[in-house]
């Protein structure tokens, strides 16, 4: 009876938090302990084998043989006296999760001798066994193989007794098999374009990088209740449930002190971030009952990108110390807040500015407001395909649902800001007076340093919203790799830069416009094709999804839906022009991810078919039988007076065999549904299957099965209840 469910509660009741044992260091002096950064590679290295490294980060030059074998000599130095025994070249398949395959220093030299090697050319290239890797087809088209490559502009590390090298992933035809690297391509694209655009404002400007801070969100359950949920263990999320009583609605969670054992984790996990030299800065917890985020310091984005994918790992490792479950998914239980993955975005320059914070002078402020017009013109001109950069089957619960931003794109800037665009709206085509000049200098671009960080306002119904010195984009979800929509807002952003330097420079050479002049007349049209993304009220309101549908805004609810923007010509156009994907790498990756959506809905639907007929029909059949056992016994004490006495039990008995009935009726549906779309080749098609006619089943299900919870004895249910997986620590 019901064992599982109780033996797990049990096991969680009787939990104590785990003593973390601070190291003797500070967390100041861990930090980096384990990272094989410029100060340990100076160290550790021949000053020649430094600068070839250095010159390969900062201009992206070649490293030539004789000095990766100087690199890997001092790597293996380091990793060896920090307790290495492996090595690793670690990578971002596009399965979205990280992978690795460890070999060991030794080599044996024979005559019982051995010696620990790792020279150049491991470190610069290996060749993983690659056919288990999602290629959407590439490899079997092209080349089987692929190899992965040493990245050395994200350190090495030193994770347990192995050295993990940062490698891209890329088939031996040069399509990109992984996430990292169409970001290092947009990543360069965008360092072009904005420096370019850069010098006009301030020719020592030499390069350009991304900076991105990640917010991730997270719940902690108990392990042992997790795995009492074969939904949970295998889908990530509940599937079923009935809501528990007390949810979110006292508003008590967010910014609540802290659970003991919680903390107890928190306080490990960054330990081990800090040692990897993941900056985690701020944790607190979240608006939903077991509901955390971490969240670091911003870094270069590609560190930052490598820096999430490490930390969602270590996360699970150490929450399995804790005895914890980690759910990373965007909506692992309904009626509750989902988790996201806010990606505070931002450029900066070699001189130390951050494009995106204004500046003190007229003259910064106008390069500011170039780079913030020219990202609402990019979010506009691309909101589909950031909507794709973001589209997944875990993230389709949550974009609008009330807790999250809506799924349609738009950008909030703030009050004042909005009153300098519209003052800006109005400069004079042509070159400008200089009264006109003097004004926009002195009241406009002048005031905006008034506009101190503190003061803009926060919108956090938006899902790309202006918050100072940066952009917050708020709709990525919790369990994606940052790697994608970074790739595309750089793209978009990149594509948005340069085709502003041409606008620019035609009205300069063409025109005969001055430079300052030939910028406002761009940004004055600029702002006025852009003018509809912007939107300042509630998104989670009906009335925004009216109103933007009347502004043409596309609200895409679903990922098929959302993906299509992704192989238009438009698109491929876009990427090929950057160097970022050409048409085989975007139509393959498309493909992937149409699978994995489909594959989702596949198993999800298995799940919910196996609990449903395995584990709730038979409970409420044996708590049927009780009842029926029961008004038996009512008849033969009461006889024909029974009636009476049983009439609750007979319309329990009835209402329990017709949820029987419709949970038999669906699961067998959708179980012909999931045959149908099987058949289906065609990989939208059959994505586009699952979603419409497979997954529409899954609430009808869980209503019937929720409703049972209801009914049956608590002592006969198996599957640990909502409550108890939020509330029991
Ligand atoms: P919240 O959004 O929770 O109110 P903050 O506004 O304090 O939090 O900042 C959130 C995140 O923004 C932090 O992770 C921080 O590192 C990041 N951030 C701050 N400045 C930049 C920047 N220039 N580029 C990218 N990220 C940044
Ligand atoms: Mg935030």
């Amino acid at each position: 009876m019901a064992t599982i469910r109780f033996q797990a509660l049990r096991e969680t009741l009787n939990r104590k938090p785990i003593t973390v044992v601070e190291p003797s260091m500070r967390r100041s002096e861990l930090y980096c302990i384990n990272v094989f950064n410029s100060t340990k590679a100076k160290h550790y290295m021949p000053k020649e084998a430094y600068n070839a490294v250095l010159d390969a980060i900062n201009q992206g030059a070649r490293i030539d043989r004789k000095m990766a074998d100087q690199v890997a000599s001092g790597m293996k130095a380091w990793a060896i006296s920090r307790g290495a025994t492996h090595y690793t070249h670690w990578f971002q398949p596009l399965t979205g999760t990280t992978a690795e395959k460890h070999d060991a220093f030794f080599e044996p030299t024979g005559e019982g001798t051995a010696i620990d090697k790792f020279d150049g050319s491991q470190l610069v290239q290996q060749e993983p066994d690659a056919s288990s890797f999602p290629s959407g087809g590439i490899r079997n088209t092209f080349e089987a193989r692929g190899y992965t490559a040493w990245d050395p502009t994200s350190p090495a590390f030193v994770m347990g007794t192995t050295l993990c090298i940062p490698t891209v992933f890329v088939s031996y035809t040069g399509e990109a098999l992984d996430n990292k690297t169409p970001l290092l391509r947009a990543l360069q694209s965008i360092d072009h374009a904005a420096t370019d655009v850069a010098r006009y404002f301030d020719k020592n400007v030499n390069k350009v990088i991304c900076t991105l801070g990640w917010e991730q969100e997270y719940f902690l359950v108990d392990a042992a209740l997790a795995v009492s949920r074969p939904d949970l263990t295998m889908a990530g999320r509940l599937l079923m449930g009935h809501q528990a009583a007390k949810g979110q609605q006292l508003e008590d969670n967010y910014f609540g002190s802290i659970p003991e054992r919680a903390l107890a984790f928190m306080r490990e996990l960054e330990i081990e971030c800090i040692q990897l030299g993941i900056p985690v800065k701020t944790r607190h917890n979240e608006v939903a009952p077991n509901q955390f985020e971490v969240a670091p310091l911003f870094e270069e984005a590609n560190l930052a990108v490598d820096h999430n994918s490490l930390l969602m790992d270590v996360m699970a490792k150490v929450a399995s110390h804790h005895h914890f479950k980690v759910l990373l998914h965007e909506k692992p239980v309904a009626g509750i807040n989902g988790s996201g993955k806010h990606n505070n975005w931002s450029l900066s320059t070699d001189t130390g500015v951050n494009l995106l914070a204004p500046g003190k002078t007229p003259k910064s402020n106008l390069m500011f407001l170039t780079f913030f017009i020219c990202a609402i013109k990019a979010v506009h001109d691309y909101a589909d395909l950031l909507r794709a950069s973001i589209a997944s089957a875990g993230n389709d619960h949550r974009l609008g649902a009330n807790e999250a931003p809506p799924a349609i794109i738009s950008v909030f800037i703030g009050r004042q800001l909005t009153e300098v665009l519209n003052e800006l709206e109005h400069v004079t085509t042509g070159n400008l007076s200089p009264e006109e000049k003097t004004e926009l200098k002195l009241n406009v671009v002048g005031k905006i340093p008034e506009i101190l960080l503190d003061n803009t306002d926060r919108n956090r119904t938006s899902p790309f919203a202006f918050t100072g010195n940066k952009f917050e984009f708020r709709a990525v979800g919790s369990s994606a790799n940052c790697a994608k929509p970074m790739m595309v807002l750089n793209t978009i952003m990149a594509e948005t830069l340069r085709r502003f330097k041409q606008d620019v420079d035609a009205l300069i050479d063409g025109q005969h416009l001055k430079k300052d002049d030939a910028i406002f007349n761009v940004l004055r049209e600029y702002i006025k094709a852009s003018k509809k993304i912007r939107f300042e009220g509630d998104g989670y309101s009906e009335d925004w999804a009216k109103e933007a549908e009347s502004r043409g805004l596309s609200n895409f609810k679903t990922t098929p839906e959302a993906l299509k923007i992704q192989v238009a010509q438009s698109s491929i156009d876009l990427f090929e022009a950057h160097q970022v994907m050409n048409k085989v790498e975007i139509e393959a990756r498309h493909e992937i991810e149409l699978e994995e959506y489909t594959k989702r809905i596949q198993i999800e639907g298995r799940i919910l078919g196996d609990i449903a007929t395995n584990h709730v029909i038979p409970t409420a059949i044996a708590y049927q039988n009780t009842l029926i056992q029961n008004v038996r016994g009512l008849k033969e004490i009461f006889e024909a007076d029974y009636l009476p006495h049983a009439a609750q039990q007979i319309e329990m008995i009835k209402g329990i065999s017709s949820r029987i009935a419709h949970i038999k009726t669906f699961v067998d549906e959708m179980i012909e549904e999931r045959k149908k779309a099987n058949k289906i080749e065609h990989a939208e098609e059959k994505a586009e299957a699952y979603c419409n006619n497979v997954k529409p089943y899954f609430d009808k299900i869980k209503y019937h099965c929720d409703k049972l919870e209801l009914m049956v004895d608590d002592e006969l249910w198996p599957l640990t209840k909502t409550r108890e997986l939020l509330f029991t620590r």
